[in-house]
């Protein structure tokens, strides 16, 4: 097989220094050598760009694409935008298969090579398959497809487990995407079906993914059974008194913890024991971390530096356009570091790229540029190098 060499103004193994004048030694689909600029015979110069291993993003909705503009103000009221997310998408006309489309698009245009997505039952296995097919080391996408599981009654949760098993069966046979459950979040979920879908995932070897600790509205909700989201339930039908759901996001961590890998999606609202548990369960446990749309509802200060301080795995999201502008992961990289100028660039890079390979299990794959591992690469202009 031929060995052939991308040369670029800066590389970003992120497993060590960048490397100024740096070449990327590619064979077949793997990556077979790092080098300096010195010895670059052979390499095709692509100038002034920067070469960064294939970002993971690792929170999607891209069916809740079809958004112009993140719903509704910056800050405005968590319940309010569910509302507004709620009438849009059930809104005549609303195309998700067309969002998915443009969303996989984008995506690979902003250098993602793997995607975290939440997806309802009857989402486009199709579109996720030529994403995965095409044959260019930049543009392919590997999608984790997360079906996404509401069981506020026991009923619904029965029937969003048998939907659990058959979207593992159908994607651990299908090869091209990778199968994965999200509970949606402690409002909308009974205990049990948290439960089944760790279960299932320890037995079945996939990970979990779960809103938690997003809102102060939920856990207003988890803590007394009042409050906006309640209301909010009730409108839809789905609050039940008395219903399976427990007191705090430890609760919940507990549950996850069962799982073989699991994302805590958000946890905008974790509490120091809560961070301290995520740090001591850093094997099989990481945070999604989405910056613009922690910005969109203008929470209080993410814990990001608690949570890098303590050892927490935390990988980046985007999140959907509903609650942020685009899909552009390097955008989201770039708000955190405005956000977080305690936190050094290049670890902020490293939580875009091996943190959200690690999230997924795909760390040996993906996530850093070494040798062996698969070359999807992200060549992005030199003004996002992050230097
Ligand atoms: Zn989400």
């Amino acid at each position: 097989m031929t060995v052939h060499g991308l040369k670029a103004r800066w590389v970003f193994p992120i497993a060590g220094e960048p490397l100024r004048d740096g070449v990327v030694w590619i064979e077949g689909d793997r990556i077979a050598a790092i080098g300096e600029g010195g010895r670059a015979a052979g390499a095709r110069d692509l100038g002034d760009v920067a070469i960064l291993p294939g970002l993971v993003n690792a929170h999607a909705h891209l069916e809740l694409g079809g958004f112009s503009q993140p719903i509704g103000r910056p800050g405005i009221p968590f319940v309010e935008w569910l509302h507004g997310v709620t009438a849009s998408r059930h809104s005549g006309g609303y195309d998700a298969v067309d969002a998915v489309r443009r969303g996989l698009a984008e995506s690979g245009a902003a250098g993602v090579a793997a995607l975290a997505e939440i997806a309802q039952p009857g989402w486009p296995e199709q579109l996720f398959r030529q994403a995965a097919d095409r044959s260019s080391a930049t543009a392919r996408i590997d999608a984790t497809v997360f079906l996404e599981l509401i069981g506020p009654t026991a009923e619904r949760a029965a029937e969003a487990l048998r939907l659990a098993e058959r979207h593992i069966d159908q994607g651990q046979r299908a090869g091209s995407w990778r199968p994965a459950l999200s509970p949606h979040a402690p409002y909308s979920v009974r205990a049990q079906l948290v439960e089944g879908a760790c279960r299932l995932s320890a037995e079945r070897r996939f990970p979990v993914a779960m809103h938690l600790a997003e809102s102060r509205e939920e856990l207003q909700l988890l803590e007394t059974g009042t409050g906006p989201l309640r209301e909010f339930l009730e409108n839809l039908g789905a609050w039940t008194a008395g219903a399976d759901r427990r007191r705090r996001p430890l609760d919940y961590l507990e549950m996850l913890a069962a799982a073989d890998r699991a994302l805590v999606v958000h946890g905008n609202y974790l509490a120091r024991d809560e961070i301290a548990f995520l740090a001591d369960r850093r094997e099989t446990m990481a945070v999604v971390y989405c910056p613009r749309t922690h910005a969109w509802f203008q929470h209080t200060a993410y814990p990001l530096e608690a949570m890098l301080a303590s050892g927490v795995r935390v990988a980046l999201g985007t999140d959907s356009r509903a609650s942020s502008p685009n899909l552009n992961l390097l955008e989201d990289v770039r708000c955190a570091i405005q956000r977080h100028p305690s936190v050094p660039k290049s670890k902020i890079l490293e939580l875009a790229t091996l943190g959200g390979a690690w999230a997924l299990g795909l760390e040996a794959e993906l996530g850093t540029l070494e040798p062996g591992k698969r070359a999807r690469l992200a060549i992005v202009p030199l003004d996002w190098a992050l230097l």
